[in-house]
């Protein structure tokens, strides 16, 4: 039997940086994952960009990964949010963020998820062992450790185990922890748009009645990935659309599937045309009751899933795996039993209230923008106006996208963990 002091079920945008920021601290370290490496990386696979906070960035930096990542990341330098109108394009600009105000290059960075996932796989530590395909399929839990057990028939022996293994967690379910949670009546659809025009950096977030519909800056498509209009400006879309009404959408042919998109991108970026697949992800609510449990510990979608309305479920996920790194390294730099329920405890204090507390918000920003309810309407075009015209307001929102509020872990200060 192997013997490590860390497994991670799971090795996915989460999983994969907390176990690069146990190990770069010393610890032995086992991920595994269901996938091969080469199948996440397909372009297939995940057609998604994440909006990286410029806290997040200062994780994977401190991790060794930007290196292997910046070429690829699109600096935002500005968002746009309108509100938008059920038929024809979005209202004018009502609220505006800028770099400059708060004195930063940027308010984040766009990266495409599979170059993402290609940057962790080239920072990966010798002490870090990644098993995959293969999945974990049960956990023992013994008086001294956890033990393992892979569909590949290896058992593996750790002092904790971490379930990073998404939203649909078997491992959560089999240690009893339940989920609140609900479905939202919206699918997410994803896809890449050549324009004609560049987008300088800009993102825009316009809140239509099915629900948001934002349009993400993305680097220029290399020369082998045709864009169109013989211009390598691209952006990525997430469009969220009411689920009755998604798969139609989804199945229409290139032609009308363009129309409507063009239709709701509005016409400052000039001739858009989607480039390559379409993606949908069904969108929902979740929070574990528990993230932990003696010598179990859960983190990213599988602790917490929130709406994408905001761009924040992975840097929350990438929080909890600084701030879980963190919480273990502390106690074996002080001889600590990594996998002790007290050792957990203090990870989980940390971060569930902080996950309960952005997952509401954007629920709630969800179900204030996604209608099309008049009085609502004047309500929220106020209150963006209110915040537009107010500098600090406007300051407090960019710290909140950047990540920078609340208690953070050292490696989101740029720090090793
Ligand atoms: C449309 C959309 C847009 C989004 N945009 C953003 C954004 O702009 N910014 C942002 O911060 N977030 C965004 N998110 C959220 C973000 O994508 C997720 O929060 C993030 O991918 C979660 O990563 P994870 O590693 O926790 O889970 P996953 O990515 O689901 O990874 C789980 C991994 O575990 C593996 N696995 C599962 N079971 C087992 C097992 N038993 N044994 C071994 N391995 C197993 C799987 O193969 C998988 O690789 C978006 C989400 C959606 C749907």
């Amino acid at each position: 039997m192997k013997k490590t002091d860390i497994i991670i079920c799971g090795g996915g945008l989460v999983g994969l940086p907390l176990g690069l920021a146990a190990a770069q601290g010393g610890l032995s370290v086992v991920v595994v994952d269901t996938l091969a490496q080469r199948q996440q990386l397909e372009a297939a696979f995940d057609g998604r960009v994440s909006a990286l906070a410029y806290a997040s960035v200062r994780m994977l930096t401190a991790l060794g990964v930007w290196p292997h990542l910046e070429k690829h990341a699109q600096p935002i330098r500005e968002i746009l949010v309108t509100d938008g109108k059920a038929d024809g394009p979005a209202s004018p600009f009502s609220l505006h963020f800028d770099s400059q105000e708060v004195g930063a290059p940027s308010l984040g960075h766009i990266a495409e998820n599979r170059y993402i996932r290609a940057a962790l796989y080239a920072a990966l530590p010798p002490n870090l062992i990644l098993i995959a395909p293969a999945t974990v399929t049960r956990l023992e839990t013994t008086a001294s450790g956890v033990i393992a057990h892979l569909s590949t028939g290896e058992t593996i022996e750790a002092a904790l185990a971490v379930a990073a293994d998404g939203r649909d967690s078997r491992l959560r379910a089999a240690q009893g922890i339940g989920v609140i949670g609900w479905s939202y009546p919206q699918t997410g659809i994803v896809a890449t748009v050549a324009h004609e025009r560049p987008h300088h950096g800009v993102a825009y977030e316009h809140f239509l009645p099915s629900g948001p519909f934002a349009i993400l800056p993305m680097t220029p498509a290399s020369s082998s990935e045709a864009v169109g209009h013989n211009k390598t400006d691209r952006s990525s879309l997430v469009w969220t659309e009411k689920t009755d009404k998604a798969p139609a959408m989804l199945a229409l042919n290139e032609a009308d599937f363009n129309a409507e998109v063009a239709r709701r991108f509005g016409p400052h970026l000039g001739a858009t045309r989607v480039v390559g697949g379409r993606w949908s992800y069904p969108l929902r609510f979740h929070l574990a009751r528990d993230f932990v449990r003696p010598r179990f510990a859960l983190a990213g979608d599988c602790a917490h899933g929130v709406h994408p309305i905001a761009g924040q479920g992975l840097n929350l996920g990438l929080k909890d795996a600084a701030a879980l790194a963190e919480t273990l390294l502390d106690a074996a730099r002080l001889g600590r039993d990594l996998g002790a329920l007290d050792t957990l405890k203090r990870y989980e204090r940390w971060r569930r209230f902080d996950s309960f507390a952005l997952a509401a918000s954007t629920d709630a920003l969800n179900r204030l923008f996604s209608n099309d309810i008049a009085p609502l309407r004047h309500l929220r075009d106020l209150g963006l106006g209110i915040v537009d015209a107010i500098g600090p307001a406007r300051r407090f929102f960019m710290r909140h996208a950047g990540g920078d509020v609340g208690k953070l872990p050292r490696l989101l200060k740029g720090e090793a963990a």
